[in-house]
């Protein structure tokens, strides 16, 4: 039987590249001399792509692949790929939802612990040897005191809601709509929830609707005393802005795992003490990125196999037969 083609356009999981190997013949884009070259030799082969995070999937390559149907997004976010020109052109796009959501909200809860009591520089203090020569560590603020406002209250924003709820603190949250099932309190106006709460948790989609939505008016509305969390996407900080609020302390610190140009972070934030910074870990256990990589190739599969993916994301849906 002849193999289907299947276009990586850069690394992924071992355990994804072994099962795609094993079944598909497999194009890897990012290993060709000449792209145009390498696209024009296959470009009537390939129904598939697989994609990782750093290399995006836009109109433009789309529409060399005439026999493209499938593009099998790593991860729940997929701001990399053009699913509005895929849904246009009768390209399913689909995503890894669920099976990293209890561990995205996992390291949330981490971050903001280790942001609101200041336990990376307590460990850096002990380890500079200040405990011995200094003393204690300054007492830190608290989450005893604090309400969380989530910005985006989805699959994981609500994992995180549930760990806040068994914490005694409460949340509140921002979305384009309320959501009669929650009990949560609803803010339309975001800059009005950042005045009410005094920890600002980001876990909304990337792409160009959500650009910047934190604000400088909306760091000013969290005020001195307030913590920003972002674990959703870079981009929906604005990076300088944030930056600017921090040097002036009119925010009290930020705890960050998504930065506007991975893998590069600006300087001006790794030189500040107040902030926790994390290499977009979220999801990066062993546990769900294997769950996740393994979602990757069960959507091709099962797309080859029955004509239907399992996890389509809303801007594709696969019609009900
Ligand atoms: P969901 O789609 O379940 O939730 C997204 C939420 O964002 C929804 O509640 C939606 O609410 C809200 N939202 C969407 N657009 C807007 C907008 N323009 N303004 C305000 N709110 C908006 O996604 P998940 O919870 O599964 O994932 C959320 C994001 O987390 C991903 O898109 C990804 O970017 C990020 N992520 C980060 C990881 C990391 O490692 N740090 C790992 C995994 C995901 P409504 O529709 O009511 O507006």
């Amino acid at each position: 039987m002849t193999k289907r083609h299947v276009l990586m356009t850069g690394p992924l999981m071992r355990m994804v590249m072994e099962q795609l190997d094993s079944a598909y013949e497999v194009h890897r884009l990012w290993e060709a001399k000449d792209r145009d070259r390498f696209l024009d030799a296959v470009a009537d082969k390939i129904e598939a792509i697989a994609v990782g995070p750093h290399t995006p999937v836009d109109g433009a390559l789309m529409s060399r692949l005439p026999k493209l149907k499938i593009v099998a997004n790593f991860g729940v976010g997929y701001d990399t790929v053009d699913a509005r020109w895929a849904g246009q052109h009768g390209i399913i796009v689909t995503n890894t939802p669920d099976v990293l959501t209890e561990e995205v909200a996992d390291t949330t809860l981490g971050l903001i612990l280790m942001t609101v009591r200041r336990l990376s520089e307590a460990e850096r203090w002990l380890r500079a040897g200040k405990w011995a020569s200094e003393g204690a560590f300054p007492l830190t603020p608290s989450l005893r005191d604090r309400r969380v406002g989530i910005v985006g209250l989805g699959r994981i924003g609500k994992a995180i809601a549930r760990r806040l709820d068994a914490f005694r603190v409460p949340v509140v949250y921002h979305g384009r709509r309320e959501q009669r099932d929650v009990d949560y309190g609803y803010y339309p106006d975001l800059v009005a929830m950042a005045r009410d709460v005094d920890v600002l948790v980001a876990v909304a989609p990337g792409g160009a609707e959500t650009k910047h939505m934190i604000s400088t008016a909306v760091l000013d509305a969290l005020g001195p005393d307030g913590i920003l969390i972002n674990v959703g996407r870079g981009s929906v900080v604005d990076e300088q802005a944030l930056i600017a609020a921090l040097r002036d302390r009119r925010i009290l610190s930020a705890g960050l795992d998504v930065f506007e140009n991975e893998p590069h972070v600006p300087a001006e934030l790794i030189a500040m003490d107040h902030v926790v910074l994390l290499p977009h870990v979220g999801s990066a256990s062993v546990h769900t990125r294997n769950r996740m990589g393994q979602l990757v190739v069960d959507n091709i599969r099962s797309y080859f196999e029955t004509g239907k993916p399992l996890t389509p994301v809303p801007e594709t849906p696969v019609p009900a037969t």
